[in-house]
C-alpha cells in the first residue's frame, strides 16, 4: 500500500483502467468469478448474430437487463477514487470495459466506455451487419422496460422499426467508432497507468497496459487474483479495488 500511495504521488499524470471487479463492492457481479454472468447465462446470449436471429435470445437479454437494474446498487471508494484523481487535476479521465455507468455517478467526468452502456438502449437498424449501424435513434434503458410492462416482449425502434439493444458491445459486434482511439490517447499521456478489477482476458482492451509500458508509463494492477500481465507491472497489489484504492488515493492526494 505504501508503494502504491509513493507512485501515485509521483504520477503527475494517472489514468485508470477498470474492468468488472471494480463494481463487485457495489453489488454487481463480474463475468468469471463464481455467482458471476457466465454460471447464470449462456455466453452465447450475448452473440450480436443470435440477438439478430432469434426473438427469444432477445427475450432473455432483456429480462438479463432487468436483473442488473432490479438492485439499486451505488459507487464504491474504487470508484470514488477515480473521479478523486481527476478531480484533483491529477487524472485526464478512466476508461473501463464496464457498462455500469458507477463511475460517472461516482463523480468521474471523462470516462471512456469500451464496452458501451446499460444505461441507454440502441437501434441496431432493419439488417444490422456487426456495426452499431442503427438509424442513431438511443434512449435511456427505461425506455425499454416500459415497452416491455405495456406488453412488448420485443420492443422495436420508434424512429425506424429496427431492433433495439442494450446499447452495450456483443460478442461479434464491433466497439463503437473512435473509443479504442480516445483510449489509447489517454494511455498515451499517463505516467502511470492504474489497472483495477479486470482479469485483462479480453481484447483489445488488455492491449492498454502494454501500450502503457511501450509509452514509458507505470504500470499498477489491482486484483483478487493473478492476471496474464502480472510480470510486467511495476506493482501488484493483490486485494479488493474499493479496499486498496479508496485509502491509498486519499493518502496520495493529502
Ligand atoms: P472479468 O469478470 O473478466 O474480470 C474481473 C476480475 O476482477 C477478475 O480477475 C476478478 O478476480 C477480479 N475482481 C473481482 N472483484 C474484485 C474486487 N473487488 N477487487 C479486485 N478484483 C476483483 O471482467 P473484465 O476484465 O471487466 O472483462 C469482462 C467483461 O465483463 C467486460 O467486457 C465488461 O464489460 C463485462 N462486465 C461488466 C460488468 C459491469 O459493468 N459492472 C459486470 C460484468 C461483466
Amino acid at each position: 500500500m505504501d508503494t502504491l500511495t509513493d507512485l501515485l504521488r509521483e504520477a503527475a499524470v494517472v489514468v485508470g483502467f477498470t474492468g468488472a471487479g471494480v463494481s463487485t463492492e457495489s453489488g454487481i457481479p463480474d463475468f468469471r468469478s463464481p455467482g458471476g454472468v457466465w454460471t447464470r447465462y449462456d455466453p452465447r446470449s450475448f452473440e450480436l448474430d443470435r440477438y439478430v436471429a432469434d426473438a427469444s435470445v432477445r427475450r432473455e437479454s432483456w429480462q438479463m437487463r432487468r436483473e442488473f437494474f432490479a438492485t439499486s446498487v451505488a459507487p464504491n471508494p474504487a470508484h470514488r477514487a477515480f473521479a478523486a484523481l481527476e478531480g484533483a487535476g491529477r487524472s485526464p479521465g478512466v476508461i473501463t470495459q464496464n457498462i455500469d455507468g458507477l463511475h460517472q455517478e461516482a463523480g468521474s467526468r471523462r470516462v471512456v466506455e469500451l464496452h458501451g452502456t446499460a444505461r441507454e438502449v440502441m437501434c441496431l437498424g432493419e439488417r444490422p451487419v456487426g456495426a452499431p449501424d442503427g438509424c442513431g435513434w438511443r434512449s435511456p434503458y427505461t425506455w425499454a422496460f416500459e415497452r416491455l410492462d405495456a406488453g412488448e416482449d420485443d420492443p422495436r425502434c420508434p424512429r425506424c422499426g429496427g431492433l433495439v439493444k442494450s446499447a452495450t458491445v456483443s460478442f461479434g459486434q464491433q466497439l463503437f467508432p473512435g473509443v479504442v482511439e480516445e483510449a489509447v490517447g489517454l494511455v498515451e499521456r499517463a505516467d502511470l497507468l492504474v489497472v483495477a478489477g479486470s482479469s485483462l482476458q479480453v481484447y483489445p482492451a488488455a492491449a492498454l497496459p502494454l501500450h502503457a509500458l511501450d509509452h514509458g508509463a507505470r504500470l499498477v494492477i489491482v486484483n483478487d487474483e493473478e492476471t496474464p500481465f502480472d510480470d510486467v507491472a511495476d506493482l501488484v497489489v493483490r486485494g479488493r479495488a474499493g479496499e486498496v484504492l479508496g485509502p491509498a488515493v486519499t493518502a496520495a492526494l493529502s
